[in-house]
C-alpha cells in the first residue's frame, strides 16, 4: 500500500510534468472509485474540460489536485492505486480507472487493479471533511519528540492503556501517511517492540520514535519509495527503498544489527516486524 514515501514521490514527480498544462478533456472509466463526491460521475468530463492543474499538494495518503478555477480533486491510492505519466497514442494500461488528456499529447493514467482507492471532486471553496480527521503531519518542522509524546498520551487512558504502540502509529488521525512498512521500520529503528502498549512505552523511547519516523520517512522519499508489489513511480519505474528495508518483509531472515532471525507479528490484523533481540 502506498503510504506517505511513496504519495510524496508520485506528488513531486507530477508536479514538473502536469502543471500549468491545458487539459483537453478527462474520463471516469470507473465510477465506483468516486465515493463521497459532491459532484457526481456526470459531471466527470465538464469538470475538467479546458481547465489546468495548478498545484499537487499530498496530506497524509491523499493528494489534492488544485484546478485554475479552485475545484479540486482529492484522490486516494487505496492498496494498488498509481498514476502514470503516458503519451498519446501508447497502450491503454490494464485496470484504467480514470485518465486525463493533455494539450502536447500528454496523457496521465490513473490506475487501480483493486478498487480500494478513492477519487473525489470539489466545488471551489467547499471543504474535505476527510482531511480534517488527519492527525499530525510527520515531517512537519513542528512534529517532534513532544508533539509525539502528547499524541499518544492523549488518545484515552483506556483505549491507550490496551492498544499496542504500532497499531497507534497506523492511526491517521493520530499520525498522518504512516502504514506498515514505516511503522515497523521506525519502531525497529527506536529499539521498541511493535506489540508494546502504548502505555508502557516509556517517554525516553518515545523521544527516540519521533526522530526514528522522520528519518526513515525522510529517507524513504530519497529512494523514491518502497515497492513490494503494486507501487510505481510516475513513469513505471520501482521505488528503491525495498533494499533498505531491516525488517518490513524479512521474516526469518537475519536481522542486520545482530543476525536473529526477524519475526512477524499480527497486529489489528496487521503484519508487523520486528528483530526479538534489538527491540523491547
Ligand atoms: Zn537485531
Amino acid at each position: 500500500m502506498p503510504e506517505l514515501p511513496e504519495v510524496e514521490t508520485v506528488v513531486r514527480e507530477l508536479r514538473p510534468r502536469i502543471l500549468d498544462i491545458p487539459l483537453i478533456s478527462a474520463e471516469l472509466l470507473r465510477p465506483d472509485l468516486l465515493k463521497a463526491s459532491p459532484v457526481g460521475a456526470e459531471s466527470f468530463a465538464d469538470f475538467f474540460r479546458g481547465r489546468r492543474f495548478i498545484s499537487l499538494e499530498r496530506r497524509g495518503k491523499f493528494l489534492i489536485f488544485t484546478l485554475d478555477d479552485g475545484r479540486r480533486l482529492l484522490a486516494h491510492l487505496g492498496m494498488t492505486g498509481a498514476f502514470a505519466v503516458a503519451c498519446e497514442g501508447d497502450s491503454q494500461p490494464a485496470h484504467l480507472c480514470s485518465v486525463y488528456h493533455f494539450t502536447g499529447g500528454l496523457r496521465l493514467d490513473h490506475v487501480d487493479a483493486r478498487r480500494l482507492g478513492r477519487l473525489a471532486l470539489y466545488p471551489p471553496g467547499a471543504d474535505i471533511p476527510v482531511l480534517r480527521l488527519l492527525g499530525a503531519e510527520p515531517l512537519d518542522p513542528g512534529f517532534g519528540p513532544d508533539t509525539l509524546l502528547a499524541l499518544v498520551r492523549s488518545r484515552g487512558g483506556a483505549a491507550r492503556r490496551v492498544r499496542a504502540i504500532h497499531p497507534l502509529l497506523l492511526d491517521q488521525s493520530l499520525i498522518a501517511g504512516v502504514g506498515n512498512i514505516y511503522a515497523s521500520e521506525a519502531l525497529f529503528r527506536a529499539g521498541i517492540r511493535p506489540q508494546r502498549r502504548a502505555s508502557r512505552v516509556g517517554p525516553a523511547s518515545l523521544r527516540r520514535l519521533a526522530p526514528a519516523i522522520q528519518e526513515v520517512l525522510r529517507e524513504a522519499i530519497r529512494a523514491s519509495g518502497t515497492t513490494f508489489d503494486d507501487y510505481r513511480r510516475v513513469d513505471g519505474r520501482p521505488g528503491e527503498f525495498a533494499l533498505q528495508l531491516n525488517v518490513y518483509g524479512r521474516e526469518g531472515q537475519p536481522c542486520r544489527v545482530c543476525g536473529t532471525p526477524v519475526k512477524r507479528i499480527v497486529l489489528g490484523g496487521r503484519s508487523a516486524f520486528y528483530c526479538p533481540r534489538c527491540q523491547k
